[in-house]
């Protein structure tokens, strides 16, 4: 699949989102339409450790069946780091790859953004810009 564009209304979006979060992660899906990523959906951190995210395998589930009904799928996740800049941490890198991973977007208060496609290496920088 061809790198998708990110439409400038959802990162404002996915921004505001980790602004209101800080200083904990935000997490979510982020929804596409054919080849097109066009929002995003807010999902729980279930997780009340600092400096970390983990999406509940029920809500996720739960999400994108609510997705697919109406012609929508995950294409991937979002989520924020506070803290730190857009790169994936070491926990990132440990969790966040596989089948289900897609593309990962991650966020800084701040307005930095990247997004990442994991890999088992390396994760692979496909766009990367600032609000
Ligand atoms: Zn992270």
């Amino acid at each position: 699949m061809p790198t998708p564009l990110m439409p400038d209304r959802l990162l404002r979006a996915i921004l505001r989102d980790a602004r209101a979060h800080r200083p904990r992660e935000c997490c979510g899906l982020l929804v596409a339409r054919g080849d097109r990523v066009e929002s995003h959906l807010p999902l729980r951190n279930a997780t009340s450790a600092p400096a970390a995210f983990s999406i509940d395998a029920l809500d996720c589930a739960a999400a994108e069946q609510r997705l697919r009904r109406t012609g929508r799928r995950p294409a991937g996740v979002y989520h924020s780091h506070p803290f730190g800049p857009p790169h994936p941490s070491r926990r990132d890198r440990d969790l966040l790859w596989g089948e289900h991973a897609g593309w990962q977007l991650i966020v800084t208060p701040g307005g930095a953004w990247a997004l990442w496609q994991p890999t088992r290496g390396p994760w692979r920088l496909l766009q990367q810009g600032a609000l």
